[in-house]
């Protein structure tokens, strides 16, 4: 195991996300929720020295598996993430994420006048190659910009 992941503890069960870039860490809790994770234990290593990236960060959830659509949603704002899936202190499975064809609720329309800002409903974009296009106003954004939704539950 390389040092730097020796920095953060080991977890038994659950999931690593690594090579996260550093800006990116904070969309990344929010993006997987983990602020409404009451029982499973979360460590975070942010600005951890990284031979590729410089400085990376990682986040590693104990006794948690998240669906491929919820980790896919990561691609947004980071798309070189590794995922580890830890089953007895042993990576069982190890991938990237890809970048989901279509975004619902993930992104904010920049768009003021479009409908998506102006009523209470989910947002939805169409992924092309480093573009996104609303699917209600059709303005494209692109993807190294977007900002992700002010709240990821539409119904609060
Ligand atoms: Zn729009």
């Amino acid at each position: 195991m390389k040092r730097e992941q020796l920095m953060v503890a080991a977890i038994e069960n659950g999931t690593v996300i690594d090579h996260i870039p550093s800006n990116r860490l904070f969309e990344v809790i929010r993006l997987l929720h983990i602020e409404e994770l009451d029982h499973d234990t979360v460590f975070i290593g942010f600005n951890l020295k990284s031979e590729a990236m410089g400085l990376k960060s990682l986040i590693k959830i104990s006794n948690r598996y998240f669906s491929e659509e919820e980790l896919n949603h990561l691609a947004v704002v980071a798309p070189n993430v590794t995922l580890c899936i830890i089953k007895d202190y042993e990576v069982i499975e190890k991938r990237c994420v890809e970048l989901p064809t279509e975004l619902r609720n993930i992104i904010h329309c920049n768009n003021p006048k479009c409908i998506c800002n102006n009523e209470p409903m989910p947002t939805r974009f169409v992924v092309s190659g480093h573009t996104v296009k609303c699917f209600y106003c059709e303005k494209e954004q692109q993807l190294a910009n977007v900002k992700l939704v002010h709240s990821l539950h539409p119904e609060n």
